[in-house]
Protein backbone atom coordinates (compact mmCIF):
# COMPACT_ATOMS: atom_id res chain seq x y z
CA UNK A 1 0.00 0.00 0.00
CA UNK A 2 1.11 3.43 -1.10
CA UNK A 3 0.70 5.92 2.26
CA UNK A 4 1.44 9.52 1.52
CA UNK A 5 2.64 10.67 5.64
CA UNK A 6 1.47 14.90 5.66
CA UNK A 7 2.70 16.60 8.38
CA UNK A 8 0.58 20.04 7.80
CA UNK A 9 2.12 23.12 9.79
CA UNK A 10 1.76 26.64 10.18
CA UNK A 11 4.55 27.69 7.72
CA UNK A 12 4.98 24.19 5.99
CA UNK A 13 3.82 20.94 4.78
CA UNK A 14 6.24 18.36 5.15
CA UNK A 15 5.17 14.63 3.06
CA UNK A 16 6.85 11.32 2.29
CA UNK A 17 5.50 9.32 0.67
CA UNK A 18 5.96 5.09 1.96
CA UNK A 19 5.15 1.63 0.30
CA UNK A 20 4.42 -0.76 3.25
CA UNK A 21 2.39 -4.17 3.88
CA UNK A 22 2.20 -6.48 6.89
CA UNK A 23 5.21 -8.50 5.39
CA UNK A 24 7.40 -5.55 4.77
CA UNK A 25 6.57 -4.36 8.62
CA UNK A 26 7.64 -7.77 9.19
CA UNK A 27 11.10 -7.69 7.43
CA UNK A 28 11.53 -3.92 8.08
CA UNK A 29 11.75 -3.70 4.40
CA UNK A 30 9.36 -0.51 3.85
CA UNK A 31 10.23 1.81 1.24
CA UNK A 32 10.64 5.51 1.25
CA UNK A 33 9.28 6.37 -2.52
CA UNK A 34 9.67 10.31 -2.36
CA UNK A 35 9.74 13.26 0.58
CA UNK A 36 9.58 16.76 0.56
CA UNK A 37 8.85 19.80 2.08
CA UNK A 38 6.50 22.70 0.69
CA UNK A 39 6.49 25.93 2.39
CA UNK A 40 2.95 27.46 3.06
CA UNK A 41 3.16 30.47 1.21
CA UNK A 42 -0.58 30.98 0.58
CA UNK A 43 -3.11 28.39 1.62
CA UNK A 44 -3.76 25.07 2.68
CA UNK A 45 -4.77 23.10 -0.79
CA UNK A 46 -1.81 25.08 -3.22
CA UNK A 47 0.49 23.70 -0.42
CA UNK A 48 -1.06 20.22 -1.36
CA UNK A 49 -1.43 20.98 -5.23
CA UNK A 50 2.68 21.59 -4.92
CA UNK A 51 2.68 18.32 -2.87
CA UNK A 52 0.86 16.31 -5.89
CA UNK A 53 3.10 18.31 -8.50
CA UNK A 54 6.07 16.77 -7.09
CA UNK A 55 4.42 13.16 -6.50
CA UNK A 56 3.44 13.46 -10.90
CA UNK A 57 1.91 10.35 -11.37
CA UNK A 58 2.48 8.34 -8.29
CA UNK A 59 -0.66 7.01 -6.38
CA UNK A 60 -1.69 7.53 -3.10
CA UNK A 61 -3.63 4.37 -1.90
CA UNK A 62 -4.16 6.10 1.81
CA UNK A 63 -3.15 9.28 4.04
CA UNK A 64 -1.56 9.18 7.19
CA UNK A 65 -1.87 12.38 9.00
CA UNK A 66 0.45 13.38 12.12
CA UNK A 67 -2.02 15.29 14.69
CA UNK A 68 -0.40 17.25 18.00
CA UNK A 69 -3.43 16.90 20.12
CA UNK A 70 -5.34 13.76 20.90
CA UNK A 71 -6.01 14.75 24.45
CA UNK A 72 -7.02 12.29 26.50
CA UNK A 73 -9.23 10.65 23.93
CA UNK A 74 -7.28 9.30 21.36
CA UNK A 75 -4.63 6.37 23.17
CA UNK A 76 -4.13 5.30 19.20
CA UNK A 77 -3.89 6.07 15.70
CA UNK A 78 -7.60 6.14 14.26
CA UNK A 79 -9.23 5.98 10.77
CA UNK A 80 -10.43 9.71 10.33
CA UNK A 81 -14.32 10.38 10.33
CA UNK A 82 -16.54 13.17 11.14
CA UNK A 83 -16.08 12.81 15.08
CA UNK A 84 -12.60 12.63 14.99
CA UNK A 85 -12.60 15.77 12.74
CA UNK A 86 -14.64 17.47 15.11
CA UNK A 87 -12.62 16.20 18.11
CA UNK A 88 -9.52 17.65 16.72
CA UNK A 89 -10.80 20.81 16.20
CA UNK A 90 -12.26 20.72 19.91
CA UNK A 91 -8.55 20.05 21.23
CA UNK A 92 -7.49 22.97 19.07
CA UNK A 93 -8.46 24.70 22.00
CA UNK A 94 -5.34 22.88 23.79
CA UNK A 95 -3.31 23.27 20.98
CA UNK A 96 -4.03 26.45 19.04
CA UNK A 97 -0.52 26.55 17.31
CA UNK A 98 -0.73 22.81 16.06
CA UNK A 99 -4.24 21.09 15.31
CA UNK A 100 -5.86 23.75 12.95
CA UNK A 101 -2.97 23.69 11.11
CA UNK A 102 -3.21 19.99 11.30
CA UNK A 103 -7.18 19.46 10.27
CA UNK A 104 -6.59 22.31 7.58
CA UNK A 105 -4.34 18.93 6.04
CA UNK A 106 -7.02 16.73 6.64
CA UNK A 107 -9.34 18.71 4.92
CA UNK A 108 -7.30 19.80 2.16
CA UNK A 109 -6.00 16.35 1.63
CA UNK A 110 -9.80 14.74 2.04
CA UNK A 111 -10.98 17.13 -0.61
CA UNK A 112 -7.80 16.04 -3.19
CA UNK A 113 -8.38 12.18 -2.51
CA UNK A 114 -11.72 11.99 -1.58
CA UNK A 115 -11.71 8.24 -2.17
CA UNK A 116 -8.25 7.34 -0.19
CA UNK A 117 -8.32 6.21 3.71
CA UNK A 118 -7.11 8.74 6.09
CA UNK A 119 -5.72 8.14 9.39
CA UNK A 120 -5.05 10.62 12.49
CA UNK A 121 -1.84 9.19 14.49
CA UNK A 122 -1.44 11.36 17.33
CA UNK A 123 1.71 12.79 19.34
CA UNK A 124 -0.26 12.62 22.40
CA UNK A 125 -1.23 9.28 22.14
CA UNK A 126 1.59 7.44 23.63
CA UNK A 127 2.02 9.32 27.10
CA UNK A 128 -2.16 7.74 27.42
CA UNK A 129 -0.48 5.76 29.75
CA UNK A 130 1.10 8.25 32.03
CA UNK A 131 -0.22 7.35 35.92
CA UNK A 132 -2.03 10.08 37.46
CA UNK A 133 0.73 10.96 40.07
CA UNK A 134 2.60 12.26 36.65
CA UNK A 135 0.01 13.85 34.53
CA UNK A 136 -1.96 15.56 37.24
CA UNK A 137 -0.68 19.52 38.39
CA UNK A 138 -0.82 20.36 41.63
CA UNK A 139 -4.04 22.51 41.15
CA UNK A 140 -7.17 22.47 42.81
CA UNK A 141 -8.73 19.00 41.39
CA UNK A 142 -11.50 20.14 39.66
CA UNK A 143 -9.20 22.15 37.23
CA UNK A 144 -8.07 18.29 35.87
CA UNK A 145 -11.64 16.79 36.27
CA UNK A 146 -13.53 20.11 34.39
CA UNK A 147 -10.76 22.21 32.72
CA UNK A 148 -8.80 18.86 31.51
CA UNK A 149 -5.44 20.93 32.79
CA UNK A 150 -3.21 18.39 32.84
CA UNK A 151 0.07 16.86 31.29
CA UNK A 152 -0.65 15.37 28.12
CA UNK A 153 3.14 15.03 26.55
CA UNK A 154 4.11 15.27 23.59
CA UNK A 155 6.98 13.55 20.55
CA UNK A 156 4.98 10.33 21.31
CA UNK A 157 5.34 9.42 18.05
CA UNK A 158 9.21 9.66 18.11
CA UNK A 159 9.28 8.41 21.80
CA UNK A 160 7.44 5.13 20.75
CA UNK A 161 9.46 4.30 17.55
CA UNK A 162 12.65 4.69 19.01
CA UNK A 163 11.65 2.38 22.11
CA UNK A 164 10.13 -0.08 19.54
CA UNK A 165 13.32 -0.24 17.62
CA UNK A 166 15.78 -0.24 20.49
CA UNK A 167 13.94 -3.66 21.66
CA UNK A 168 13.69 -4.99 17.59
CA UNK A 169 17.24 -4.86 17.51
CA UNK A 170 17.68 -6.34 20.48
CA UNK A 171 15.25 -9.19 20.01
CA UNK A 172 12.73 -8.23 22.36
CA UNK A 173 10.00 -6.26 23.03
CA UNK A 174 9.40 -3.06 24.56
CA UNK A 175 7.79 -4.62 27.76
CA UNK A 176 11.31 -6.23 28.53
CA UNK A 177 12.60 -2.53 29.00
CA UNK A 178 12.89 0.19 31.29
CA UNK A 179 14.00 3.00 29.22
CA UNK A 180 14.90 6.87 29.07
CA UNK A 181 14.30 8.23 25.59
CA UNK A 182 15.87 11.63 24.65
CA UNK A 183 14.00 13.34 21.82
CA UNK A 184 16.68 16.60 21.09
CA UNK A 185 15.75 18.65 17.78
CA UNK A 186 14.05 21.40 17.41
CA UNK A 187 11.47 20.76 20.08
CA UNK A 188 12.46 18.98 22.52
CA UNK A 189 11.21 16.37 25.77
CA UNK A 190 11.91 13.30 27.52
CA UNK A 191 10.47 10.40 28.13
CA UNK A 192 10.60 7.36 30.60
CA UNK A 193 9.35 4.31 29.09
CA UNK A 194 8.55 1.69 31.86
CA UNK A 195 8.07 -2.18 30.60
CA UNK A 196 6.76 -0.35 27.11
CA UNK A 197 4.32 2.79 28.75
CA UNK A 198 5.22 6.06 28.73
CA UNK A 199 5.06 6.64 32.96
CA UNK A 200 6.45 10.12 32.39
CA UNK A 201 7.48 12.95 29.90
CA UNK A 202 9.00 16.50 30.38
CA UNK A 203 6.37 17.74 27.89
CA UNK A 204 2.73 19.14 29.67
CA UNK A 205 0.12 20.76 29.24
CA UNK A 206 1.54 22.05 25.66
CA UNK A 207 4.72 21.33 24.58
CA UNK A 208 5.91 24.50 26.07
CA UNK A 209 6.70 22.62 29.28
CA UNK A 210 10.22 20.35 30.22
CA UNK A 211 13.73 20.98 28.32
CA UNK A 212 15.21 24.03 27.36
CA UNK A 213 14.58 24.17 23.15
CA UNK A 214 15.16 26.30 20.29
CA UNK A 215 12.79 28.35 20.44
CA UNK A 216 10.82 27.47 23.20
CA UNK A 217 11.65 28.42 26.75
CA UNK A 218 10.58 24.88 28.98
CA UNK A 219 10.10 25.18 32.13
CA UNK A 220 9.63 28.60 34.16
CA UNK A 221 7.93 29.55 37.39
CA UNK A 222 4.69 30.32 36.59
CA UNK A 223 4.74 33.25 38.75
CA UNK A 224 7.13 34.71 36.66
CA UNK A 225 4.47 34.62 33.70
CA UNK A 226 1.94 36.07 35.72
CA UNK A 227 4.52 38.83 36.97
CA UNK A 228 4.94 39.61 33.20
CA UNK A 229 1.12 40.04 32.56
CA UNK A 230 0.16 41.59 36.20
CA UNK A 231 2.87 44.19 36.45
CA UNK A 232 5.16 44.86 33.72
CA UNK A 233 1.32 44.54 31.47
CA UNK A 234 2.48 42.33 28.78
CA UNK A 235 -0.70 41.18 26.79
CA UNK A 236 -1.06 37.39 27.48
CA UNK A 237 -0.39 36.68 23.28
CA UNK A 238 2.64 39.23 23.75
CA UNK A 239 4.00 36.24 26.08
CA UNK A 240 2.70 33.22 24.79
CA UNK A 241 4.63 34.53 21.38
CA UNK A 242 7.87 35.12 23.51
CA UNK A 243 7.93 32.06 25.18
CA UNK A 244 7.41 29.69 22.03
CA UNK A 245 9.19 31.72 19.19
CA UNK A 246 11.82 34.09 20.99
CA UNK A 247 13.06 32.30 23.91
CA UNK A 248 14.95 28.87 23.99
CA UNK A 249 18.22 28.45 22.59
CA UNK A 250 17.57 31.79 19.90
CA UNK A 251 16.40 34.11 22.70
CA UNK A 252 19.52 32.82 25.70
CA UNK A 253 22.20 33.39 23.16
CA UNK A 254 21.01 35.94 20.67
CA UNK A 255 22.27 34.21 17.91
CA UNK A 256 20.06 31.13 16.85
CA UNK A 257 17.57 28.71 17.57
CA UNK A 258 20.01 26.34 15.68
CA UNK A 259 22.68 24.66 18.08
CA UNK A 260 25.03 24.09 15.58
CA UNK A 261 25.44 28.11 15.08
CA UNK A 262 24.73 28.16 19.11
CA UNK A 263 28.19 25.82 19.55
CA UNK A 264 30.27 27.54 16.84
CA UNK A 265 29.59 31.51 18.99
CA UNK A 266 29.57 29.37 22.19
CA UNK A 267 33.60 27.65 20.91
CA UNK A 268 34.39 31.05 20.04
CA UNK A 269 34.25 32.63 23.48
CA UNK A 270 30.86 34.34 23.45
CA UNK A 271 29.01 33.94 27.09
CA UNK A 272 25.65 33.86 25.87
CA UNK A 273 26.36 30.78 23.59
CA UNK A 274 27.89 28.99 25.98
CA UNK A 275 25.60 29.31 29.29
CA UNK A 276 22.36 28.53 26.42
CA UNK A 277 24.61 25.32 25.38
CA UNK A 278 25.14 24.51 29.31
CA UNK A 279 21.77 25.11 30.25
CA UNK A 280 20.64 23.06 27.64
CA UNK A 281 22.70 19.62 28.87
CA UNK A 282 22.46 20.72 32.25
CA UNK A 283 18.55 20.25 32.34
CA UNK A 284 18.74 17.02 29.91
CA UNK A 285 21.07 15.91 33.03
CA UNK A 286 18.53 16.62 35.44
CA UNK A 287 15.92 15.34 33.57
CA UNK A 288 17.49 11.97 32.96
CA UNK A 289 18.18 11.94 36.82
CA UNK A 290 15.09 12.31 37.49
CA UNK A 291 13.28 9.59 35.71
CA UNK A 292 16.14 7.41 37.03
CA UNK A 293 14.82 7.99 40.22
CA UNK A 294 11.15 7.69 38.50
CA UNK A 295 11.95 3.70 37.43
CA UNK A 296 14.52 3.03 39.93
CA UNK A 297 17.05 2.87 37.22
CA UNK A 298 16.93 2.00 33.57
CA UNK A 299 17.94 -0.23 30.93
CA UNK A 300 19.32 1.68 28.81
CA UNK A 301 19.42 5.65 27.75
CA UNK A 302 18.61 6.29 24.22
CA UNK A 303 19.21 9.65 22.25
CA UNK A 304 17.36 10.69 19.06
CA UNK A 305 16.46 14.04 17.12
CA UNK A 306 18.24 16.61 15.11
CA UNK A 307 20.31 17.28 18.19
CA UNK A 308 20.55 13.80 19.71
CA UNK A 309 21.21 12.03 16.71
CA UNK A 310 24.16 14.29 15.69
CA UNK A 311 26.02 16.18 18.28
CA UNK A 312 28.72 13.95 19.64
CA UNK A 313 29.46 17.14 21.57
CA UNK A 314 26.20 17.42 23.44
CA UNK A 315 25.66 13.65 24.27
CA UNK A 316 28.75 13.95 26.12
CA UNK A 317 28.30 17.00 27.90
CA UNK A 318 24.84 15.84 28.91
CA UNK A 319 26.72 12.68 29.96
CA UNK A 320 29.26 14.46 32.27
CA UNK A 321 29.39 14.15 35.71
CA UNK A 322 26.61 11.13 35.27
CA UNK A 323 29.08 8.18 36.22
CA UNK A 324 27.93 6.88 39.89
CA UNK A 325 24.52 6.55 37.91
CA UNK A 326 25.70 4.27 35.76
CA UNK A 327 26.32 6.03 32.80
CA UNK A 328 29.18 6.67 30.60
CA UNK A 329 30.03 7.13 27.02
CA UNK A 330 32.78 5.42 25.03
CA UNK A 331 34.12 8.88 23.45
CA UNK A 332 35.71 6.46 20.42
CA UNK A 333 32.21 4.96 19.41
CA UNK A 334 30.14 8.34 20.84
CA UNK A 335 32.41 10.72 18.29
CA UNK A 336 32.28 7.82 15.01
CA UNK A 337 30.11 9.46 11.94
CA UNK A 338 27.11 7.04 11.37
CA UNK A 339 22.90 7.27 10.76
CA UNK A 340 22.68 3.75 12.28
CA UNK A 341 21.10 3.04 15.75
CA UNK A 342 24.18 2.14 17.38
CA UNK A 343 25.47 1.69 21.38
CA UNK A 344 28.35 4.70 22.54
CA UNK A 345 28.26 4.03 26.21
CA UNK A 346 28.80 0.41 27.88
CA UNK A 347 28.18 1.63 31.58
CA UNK A 348 25.52 -0.45 33.90
CA UNK A 349 22.73 1.60 31.94
CA UNK A 350 24.11 1.69 28.41
CA UNK A 351 23.92 4.42 26.32
CA UNK A 352 22.35 4.54 22.15
CA UNK A 353 21.99 6.16 19.03
CA UNK A 354 18.59 5.54 17.41
CA UNK A 355 17.60 7.65 14.69
CA UNK A 356 14.00 8.83 14.69
CA UNK A 357 11.41 7.78 11.59
CA UNK A 358 8.21 9.00 12.72
CA UNK A 359 7.17 9.16 9.05
CA UNK A 360 8.00 5.63 8.88
CA UNK A 361 5.66 5.06 12.19
CA UNK A 362 2.78 7.16 10.69
CA UNK A 363 2.82 5.06 7.51
CA UNK A 364 2.57 1.63 9.55
CA UNK A 365 -0.04 2.74 11.73
CA UNK A 366 -2.49 3.68 8.62
CA UNK A 367 -1.92 0.67 6.87
CA UNK A 368 -2.76 -0.89 10.52
CA UNK A 369 -5.65 1.14 10.86
CA UNK A 370 -6.91 0.37 7.57
CA UNK A 371 -6.31 -3.59 7.98
CA UNK A 372 -7.29 -3.41 11.68
CA UNK A 373 -4.29 -5.32 12.41
CA UNK A 374 -2.68 -4.45 15.97
CA UNK A 375 -0.29 -1.86 16.72
CA UNK A 376 3.20 -2.61 17.76
P1 LIG B 1 14.94 18.20 14.31
O1 LIG B 1 13.89 19.12 14.85
O2 LIG B 1 14.94 16.86 14.95
O3 LIG B 1 14.97 18.14 12.81
O4 LIG B 1 16.33 18.84 14.73
C1 LIG B 1 16.73 20.08 14.21
C2 LIG B 1 17.88 20.62 15.02
O5 LIG B 1 18.96 19.67 15.09
C3 LIG B 1 18.49 21.84 14.35
O6 LIG B 1 17.87 22.99 14.81
C4 LIG B 1 19.93 21.79 14.78
O7 LIG B 1 20.07 22.66 15.88
C5 LIG B 1 20.16 20.38 15.28
N1 LIG B 1 21.29 19.71 14.60
C6 LIG B 1 21.28 19.06 13.42
N2 LIG B 1 22.51 18.59 13.14
C7 LIG B 1 23.32 18.94 14.17
C8 LIG B 1 24.70 18.75 14.50
N3 LIG B 1 25.54 18.09 13.69
N4 LIG B 1 25.16 19.27 15.66
C9 LIG B 1 24.33 19.93 16.50
N5 LIG B 1 23.03 20.14 16.25
C10 LIG B 1 22.52 19.65 15.11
Amino acid sequence: MKVLVLNSGSSSVKYELWETSPEAIAANSDTLIKRGNVERVDDIDQALHTVFDDLGALSVDAVGHRIVHGGAKYTASVLVDAQVEKDIEDLGELAPLHNPHNLAGVRAAQRRLPSARHVAVFDTAFHHTLPQIAYAYGLPFEYLTERKIRRYGFHGISHRYVSWKFAELHGKSREQYRLITCHLGNGCSVCAIEYGKSIDTSMGFTPLEGLLMGTRAGDVDAGAILHLITQDRQSPLEVLKMLNSESGLKGLSGVSNDMRDVQKHAAAGEPRSQLSVDMFCYRVRKYIGAYLAAMDGADALIFTGGIGENSPEIRAQICSKTASLGISLDAAANTAKSGEPRQIGHGRVPVWVVPTQEELLIARDTLRCILNIPHE
